[in-house]
């Protein structure tokens, strides 16, 4: 059972010209219930509780303020509109709303098709198309259900710097990343690895492919995760390590995700009572992520090219 969760408040947090666009979350949906006839459900907004154990309240305040005076760019790339913090409390619920669904046991995975994305945003800061930190608050509220040993895995071409300085010090939370590197936000060498060594990051060669993705994930990360043997996956599932991204510059196929889900599922199966929860991140080529998402759910969904599922 999969929960498919969005915010359409979404489409309310656009910029001329900028490629973090609606469509992006569209394509997707359109490219879902195409391939599985599934719609997605409308997720409520975080608490502001959960938000604060994430975010600098003074930080919240500030970017509603920006919101409310009309908006405009926090920085070179990152923007906010008048509807942008509807768009992003909606973004971080549809987390927690996945959470909340997996450790209730109402769902085995959860997927949050939604935007604006999230691990870029830092403690204090947005940058990098990123408001509020949708997986960080995800985190948190499995935390305070309880969960102890959380483990985050960033399969976006950038680096999560949002999420790892979230909880780079926190012996309980896990956090791995394939990325660009040297790319922007510049953080993510493999040096990084977290005051208990639990940050791996493995910086990647621009124009890395599925072998050298894949094998990072299975020979570098996955023994680490083996060894930290996480309760919950939360996965920051960006799709701008695509072919066919325009910003990405890497040369993962849609095949190269679906393999990764693969690895991603197996290790929830072990690890994590076969649990997981999916948030989108970046992905800026309209085919290349409704495809790889799709390839992931069929995946989580036991259709994939090896389970001989006849569905
Ligand atoms: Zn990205």
């Amino acid at each position: 059972m999969i929960a498919l969760l969005a915010n359409p408040d979404h489409s309310r947090h656009r910029a001329e010209g900028h490629p973090e666009r609606p469509e992006r979350v569209t394509a997707i949906l359109d490219a879902i219930a195409a391939d599985r006839g599934l719609t997605p459900e409308p997720a409520p907004s975080v608490p502001d509780a959960l938000l604060h154990r994430v975010h600098d309240p003074q930080y919240v305040a500030m970017l509603d303020r920006a919101a409310a005076s009309g908006g405009g760019y926090l920085d070179p790339d990152t923007y906010i509109t008048p509807d942008s913090m509807v768009a992003a409390r909606t973004a971080a619920g549809a987390v927690v709303e996945g959470v909340d669904r997996v450790l209730d046991g109402r769902a085995q995975h959860a997927l949050a098709v939604v935007r604006p994305p999230g691990h870029h945003a830092e403690h204090a800061r947005a940058m990098g198309f990123c408001l509020l930190n949708n997986v960080a608050i995800g985190v948190v509220a499995a935390r305070a259900r309880n969960v102890r040993r959380i483990a985050v895995l960033d399969i976006d071409v950038h680096h999560g710097n949002g999420t790892q300085h979230s909880f780079e010090n926190d012996a309980d939370i896990f956090y791995a990343s394939t990325h660009r590197y040297p790319f922007y936000p510049g953080t993510g060498s493999a040096a990084e690895r977290g005051r208990h060594d639990n940050v791996v990051n493995v910086p990647l060669a621009a124009g890395s492919g599925d072998r050298t993705v894949l094998s990072a994930w299975e020979k570098k990360i996955g023994p680490a995760l083996a060894a930290f043997r996480p309760e919950l996956i939360l996965v920051s599932a960006g799709f701008d390590a695509h072919r066919d991204d325009p910003l990405g510059g890497m040369e993962v196929t849609t095949d190269g995700y679906r393999a990764l889900a693969g690895l991603i599922k197996a290790w929830a199966t072990e690890y994590s009572r076969g649990r997981s929860v999916w948030a989108l991140e970046g992905g800026y080529d309209l085919r290349a992520i409704g495809d790889s998402m799709v390839a992931c759910i069929d995946i989580l969904a036991d259709r994939g090219y090896n389970s001989g599922s006849p569905d």
